[in-house]
């Protein structure tokens, strides 16, 4: 465990010493729509550009208004840290992604850069046939880049390297569902976080390595569980917060947490076209749950089969998918009767006051509200 935290604490080291171990390329990308498995098969490493707070003197000229998350993830190219990045990829995501995307590369021209189209409604009738030709076009730019042409093996290699870690990491999710589970939120987070800046094959082997010991550890005790939703996190202050009030996040359903690795790319023999399938049936983030929204009782039955108490909507300030998804959410967990806290982060968790409102909650739930009970009792 302690592994993969430093690990994640020490990314940018990992990313250049596997360049240097390798020789390969480091491609970065923002957001969970990005098919990885292209890049694996080219031999690039792609790595999760994730924020970590920095004292920033441009952003505010530069993306004025922009979400934290993202003014820093420019902040930290920037500052130098992302230094070893040969390549930068956005996908048709949400706007403050595309500045972020857009800024870098006007003050780094010299990045190798792409753009790709994933299709704003999933569901739609002609989506799985964009994304596939949206793919066979990334595939030409990336083999271009590389000088090195992808075939079938490559393809069929990272596909199944990524499906073990998905495998894996959901055997991690899995052992959360006990009423007394071995490992806690923040733990699990830490694991989820690292792998996502981290070559697949190398995280799958210290997966198999963990597993076995988490499943022959004591126990915690049984603390009030939490769904934890929202806009993407990048640390796991939260879920250590929540644990030191007694209680404990079971489950979430973060762009960056279970969504990741929700699905797994189904075989077939037009290997672009799984995993392009796999990218439009990946539970939908709030930005493309579009029409018939899905994320609703996505997020219901993950409380139900995590066996949750309460719900915490940890939203971004000027996040704007997951503020114009909000009432969809809110809307089912009142009719659920699932109690809930919502607030805001902004460049770092506001502690006292996040404190507070998540303490108020448990005394809330603690005396009968409970799963235990019933949420609809
Ligand atoms: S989804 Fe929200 S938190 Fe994430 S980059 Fe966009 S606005 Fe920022």
């Amino acid at each position: 465990m302690q592994n993969f935290s430093q690990l994640f604490e020490n990314r940018h080291e990992y990313a250049k010493e596997w360049k240097k171990r390798t020789g390969g390329k480091v491609l970065g990308f923002f957001d969970t729509y990005f098919p990885e498995e292209l890049a694996y098969a080219a031999g690039i490493l792609p790595v999760r550009i994730m924020a970590k707070h920095y004292a920033d003197d441009t952003t505010d000229r530069l993306m004025y208004g922009n979400c934290y998350v993202t003014r820093d993830m420019f902040n930290q190219f920037n500052l130098g840290y992302y230094d070893y990045v040969d390549g930068l990829v956005s996908i048709e995501s949400c706007q403050w992604w595309y500045n972020a995307f857009d800024t870098t590369m006007q003050m780094f021209p010299n990045l190798w850069s792409y753009y790709l189209f994933t299709p704003d409604y999933p569901d739609a009738n002609r989506s799985k046939d964009v994304m596939r030709s949206e793919l066979a076009l990334m595939k030409g730019k990336l083999e271009e880049w590389t000088g090195k042409a992808i075939s079938d093996a490559d393809l069929d290699n990272a596909i199944e390297v990524y499906n073990t870690n998905r495998r894996l990491l959901r055997r991690i999710y899995e052992l959360r569902r006990f009423n007394n589970p071995v490992i806690l939120g923040s733990e699990a987070m830490e694991i989820m976080l690292a792998c996502q800046v981290m070559d697949k094959a190398e995280a799958n082997k210290m997966l198999e390595e963990l597993i076995p010991k988490l499943e022959d550890r004591e126990p915690y005790e049984d603390r009030v569980r939490f769904i934890l939703i929202g806009s993407e996190t990048y640390d796991a202050e939260l879920e250590k917060l929540i644990e030191g009030l007694g209680g404990n996040v079971v489950i979430d359903e973060l762009d960056n947490g279970s969504a990741y690795i929700w699905n797994e790319v189904i075989p077939m023999k037009d290997r672009l076209m799984a995993i392009g399938l796999r990218y439009m049936s990946k539970p939908h983030s709030a930005l493309k749950d579009n029409v018939w929204r899905r994320r609703p009782e996505h997020i219901f039955e993950l409380s139900e089969d995590f066996q949750v108490d309460a719900a915490i909507i940890a939203k971004q300030i000027y996040c704007h998918p997951h503020g114009t998804d909000m009432y969809a959410v809110w809307k089912l967990l009142q009719e659920r009767k699932i109690p809930y806290h919502t607030f805001e982060r902004d460049t770092t968790l506001p502690y006292e006051e996040t404190r507070m409102g998540i303490e108020a909650l448990i005394n809330m739930v603690k005396p009968g509200m409970t799963r235990l009970n019933g949420w609809s009792s």
